[in-house]
């Protein structure tokens, strides 16, 4: 399949409003068929110390524009996003390899994004504080509290929506009042460069907007340390968000990691909404979704049930190549990721876990795979797959399922299934979550929710209205009337 992409063309990055070749280049593949998609930029240390003058630079006269002219350029980029829809789906599915319609919805999801959050930014007030309220204070004193950007922000998003994730940062980022040093994914890189370009095209000052490539591993600490960053946003893995969170000091961040989504199902739940929702929640995009299904904890007395039904639903998804087919499952980022769900998926049959469905690997196409009776001796019942592969553990009661759920080093989400809202009121406030979805998959969205993680998922909260909040801070000023 012929496209711009596997052409090979250098993507350059948007340093200071002008689009830069770096001495070296990476090259980018498609997980889909190794075909070169293109080469961006590996920047060098001195290259990205010209990215952080220019944002540094840019930072004083972006923060003196007013929230509408912020907005306006909102709402035109929303309005390119829309035209390139095509262009830029394809370019998901060829680089990311997810499926379609997916990718679809992504670039769709993101310019509504865009444009609410202007629109919230439009509509935040501050507050007026009068003295008098506390304890021997007169009337004459009132605090005026406004918010303030907090400077130059870096955004680092993960390979599984490209688009979606660095736009989340960007547009709040943006609309705050701070300047962007945005560090896509290196798979995802082509996706991110495509979106400054956006950005830039939407009439983003020189400066305010810019890109860091090149392989996290070698330049990520040398971007995160920089002494002109004044926030972290960043969405990934547990590992590489611990590693950001200790060797950054006094720099505030907001961080959104792994996850083990449990999906809880009663003895009185409807057990084909709960099936529905597992099989959807659990192996979209082939599970590389943080809020993805990734256990379930089902009692006893309804598991066969559950099972079958669940068994039923998985075996109708269709699993290929999104170049060549409308599928559900697609092929893992890499071999890497391949290889480790494979290791899970080992482990557990080593130790006794009934593989009802799948365990089948065709280079890195994993087709869906189901396991039953999974006991917590299992990587499997506490590892993060990123995978189509779902373990069910068989408990005694809903409290022994509040045990094991709260058990996990993550706290993403958590799904409920319950026809008695008063179970599924104690258990949602039992789980140590961000999120407790009742009778629904656990998912982010809609993107004005809170999202965030507690434990080793995450640090602060996302949602566009937390969003910007996050990336800008309260300062008072406080009047004394003579
Ligand atoms: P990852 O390997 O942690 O990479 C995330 C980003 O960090 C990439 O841009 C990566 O660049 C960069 N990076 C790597 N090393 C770095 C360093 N030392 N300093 C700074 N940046 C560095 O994660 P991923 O594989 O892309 O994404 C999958 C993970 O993200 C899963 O664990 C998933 O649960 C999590 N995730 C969480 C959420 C959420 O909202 N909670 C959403 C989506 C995904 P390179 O690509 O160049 O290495």
């Amino acid at each position: 399949m012929k496209n711009k992409w596997n052409e090979g063309a250098l993507y350059r990055n948007l340093v200071d409003g002008k689009w830069l070749e770096s001495k070296s280049v990476m090259t980018i593949y498609s997980p889909l068929d190794d075909s070169v998609l293109g080469h961006v930029p590996a920047m060098t240390k001195e290259d990205v110390d010209q990215v952080f003058l220019a944002a540094r630079k840019a930072f004083y006269k972006w923060r003196e524009t007013t929230i509408e002219e912020r907005a306006e350029i909102m709402y035109r980029a929303a309005d390119i996003l829309m035209d390139r829809i095509d262009e830029l789906t394809q370019l998901l599915v060829v680089e990311i390899g997810k499926d379609r319609k997916s990718s679809k919805a992504e670039v769709e999801r993101t310019a509504d994004f865009i444009r609410f959050t202007a629109d919230t930014a439009k509509n935040l007030s501050g507050e007026s504080i009068p003295g008098d309220s506390f304890p021997g204070v007169k009337r004459n004193k009132i605090s005026i509290v406004r918010r303030e950007p907090l400077g130059v922000v870096v955004a680092i998003s993960p390979f599984n929506y490209p688009i979606n994730l660095a736009a989340s940062k960007l547009a709040p980022g943006l609309m705050a009042g701070n300047t962007m040093v945005l560090k896509p994914a290196s798979q995802g890189s082509i996706c991110g460069l495509s979106l400054a370009k956006v950005f830039e095209e939407a009439g983003v000052p020189a400066g305010v907007l810019n890109t860091v490539t090149g392989k996290g591993s070698e330049i990520g600490d040398y971007v995160t340390t920089h002494k002109e960053v004044n926030f972290i946003n960043f969405t990934g893995s547990t590992d590489v968000g611990t590693r950001i969170s200790r060797i950054t000091s006094m720099v505030p961040l907001l961080l959104e990691l792994g996850g083990k989504d449990a999906a809880i199902v009663l003895a009185d739940a409807d057990l084909d909404l709960a099936a529905a929702n597992i099989v959807a929640g659990g192996y979209s995009y082939s599970g590389q979704r943080c809020t993805a299904v990734k256990r379930i904890l089902v009692l006893e007395e309804v598991a066969d049930t559950l099972v079958e039904k669940i068994k039923e639903r998985v075996e109708k998804l269709r699993v290929g190549n999104p170049l060549h087919q409308d599928v559900d499952i697609v092929p893992l980022i890499s071999t890497k990721a391949a290889d480790f769900v494979m290791e899970l998926m080992e482990d557990a049959n080593e130790k006794g876990a009934s593989l009802l469905l799948g365990g089948k690997r065709e280079g890195n196409l994993i087709y869906p795979t189901l396991f039953d009776h999974v006991t917590t001796d299992m990587r499997l019942a506490w590892e993060e797959p990123f995978g189509p592969v779902l373990p069910i553990i068989r408990v005694k009661t809903k409290e022994e399922a509040i045990e094991i759920a709260n058990r996990s080093e993550y706290g993403l989400q958590s799904a409920v299934f319950t026809q008695n809202i008063n179970d599924a009121c104690q258990v949602a406030a039992a789980l140590e979550v961000g999120t407790v979805q009742i009778n629904n998959k656990t998912e982010r969205g809609p993107d004005h929710f809170p999202f965030l993680g507690v434990k080793s998922s995450g640090l602060g909260t996302q949602g566009i209205r937390y969003s910007i909040e996050s990336m800008s801070r309260p300062k008072a000023m406080v009047i004394n009337i003579h």
